[in-house]
């Protein structure tokens, strides 16, 4: 333990001292001379501490402090306090990075520490083993050359972390990794890349699956629904019931029908390796065709549907997804809009991009179904949505389309006032733009 040493009694000590040495001075009548002996004696003292501090300090292996009298003892027991106080927090700090190294090589995952000039600071086993870095070879070398996935560099040097990537395993092209960025401290990047091969391989399955059972259900229920409309145009049967079940079934096929066709869009939405670069769209006859739809479906609701479009504004992207996207939003405000509302289709262009909107004065939407609506058949009224003829599958569609548009859907609504259903694709891909630049 550290104990403070009282200054009052170095000073007391160096005065006893001072009065010893005039007490001698005057005994052998030259206070000047002994005085200066003294006072030559005490430097003398003090250097050879000095030089034993040094020497202690710099060359010797010994731990424990050479003895010392008076202040001399107390700066060697100082020195050797703070010695053993430095060694007991290296060795806890060597200990926690040594714990953290053991948690991380026992972690399923790849872990690779990047530091901001990327240069690989340190790498776990499974780093080694799954993505081929070599250590300690490896060490100092920049991650974005022994990484050369071109999605990999985009994603390392674009600095948005937010989602991570999935892209073909650098040693074992069947596999499919994902690439998860986090920064942390002083500009490091802590880079985790797990094997996600055999979700991707199910999410291909299920993708498969939807599609294949949706195609193979669509030609029994084009016969059915062809003999459907047959039997119910040449029935002369007088008998009620039976009239109530054609009609029934004929509605019923038309629904699933509906339902099938969906299904087969979001598949092709999510399988689609359309490139959105290659084609533009003319949205104003795009909208005028839907506004055209609209207006057949509006005959019973009489909603007051205005179209508010910039003829100039054309984009680049996939004209059969983004004419999905927009009538689906159209269609629902249509539908879920009490009789006699408002309803406003907007399209122009606004700072960030170029802007789609469409805005009910119907029921709204409770805040806490919102999240969750663009969710494959999440619907806030399933009753009320099958009677409309829904498939719960819009939404989700609006969704896939604007995610393959680098853009997302942006919903606001009060309910008993209305709802804005809203999004803006990239400035990359207004037409006009890209001619200018
Ligand atoms: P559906 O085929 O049932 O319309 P969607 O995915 O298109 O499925 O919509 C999901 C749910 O979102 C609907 O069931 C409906 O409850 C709600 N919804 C969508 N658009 C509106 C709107 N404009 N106003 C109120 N509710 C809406």
């Amino acid at each position: 333990m550290y104990y403070p040493r009282s200054w009052t009694k170095s000073i007391l000590r160096l005065f006893t001292y001072l009065a010893l040495i005039v007490l001698v001075g005057v005994y052998l009548e030259n206070v000047t001379l002994v005085l200066l002996i003294a006072s030559v004696t005490l430097i003398v003292f003090n250097y050879l501490h000095l030089y034993r501090l040094t020497k202690w300090l710099w060359q010797s292996r010994k731990m424990s402090p050479p003895s010392a009298p008076g202040l001399w003892e107390h700066v060697y027991e100082g020195v050797y306090y703070l010695q053993r106080r430095n060694r007991n927090k290296r060795r806890n700090l060597g200990e926690l990075v040594k714990r953290f190294r053991e948690g991380s090589e026992a972690l399923p995952d790849a872990v690779v520490v990047v530091d901001k000039e990327a240069k690989i600071v340190w790498c776990n086993r499974h780093a080694r083993i799954e993505i081929g870095l070599k250590w300690p070879d490896d060490s100092g070398r920049r991650i974005d050359n022994l990484i050369r996935h071109p999605k990999f560099i985009e994603y390392f040097h674009s600095g948005e972390y937010h989602f991570p990537i999935e892209i073909p395993a650098p040693t074992n092209p069947s596999k499919t990794f994902e690439y998860r960025i986090m920064t942390y401290g002083e500009d490091q990047l802590l880079l985790i890349v797990r094997d996600v091969s055999r979700v991707s391989q199910l999410e291909e399955m299920r993708k498969d699956f939807v599609a294949n059972v949706s195609h193979e259900l669509r030609t029994p229920l084009t016969v059915i629904n062809g003999y459907l409309e047959v039997l119910t145009a040449d029935s002369n049967d007088e008998n009620p019931f039976v009239q109530k079940a054609m009609n029934e079934m004929g509605t019923q096929t038309k629904r699933m029908q509906a339902l099938i066709e969906d299904l087969l869009i979001l598949s092709r939405i999510e399988a689609s390796a359309e490139r959105i670069y290659e084609n533009t769209i003319n949205m104003t006859a795009l909208l005028k065709q839907v506004e055209t739809e609209a207006k057949t479906l509006n005959i019973d609701k009489q909603h007051n549907i205005s179209f508010k479009v910039d003829d100039e504004l054309r984009i680049f992207g996939v004209e059969t997804e983004m004419r999905s996207a927009c009538s689906n939003l159209i269609f629902n405000a249509i539908h879920y809009t009490p009789a006699g509302g408002n309803i406003k289709v907007l399209w122009k262009k606004r700072a960030g991009g170029a802007y789609f909107a469409v805005v009910d004065n119907g029921d709204g939407i409770e805040e806490k179904h919102l999240r969750r609506l663009t969710e494959r058949f999440y619907r806030v009224d399933k009753a009320r949505s099958r009677k409309t003829g829904g498939s719960g599958l819009g939404l989700s569609i609006v969704k896939h389309v604007l995610n393959h548009h680098n853009s997302f859907l942006n919903i606001e609504s009060k309910v008993g006032k209305g709802s804005e259903f809203s999004f803006i694709l990239p400035p990359e891909l207004i037409y006009e733009n890209s001619l200018d630049s």
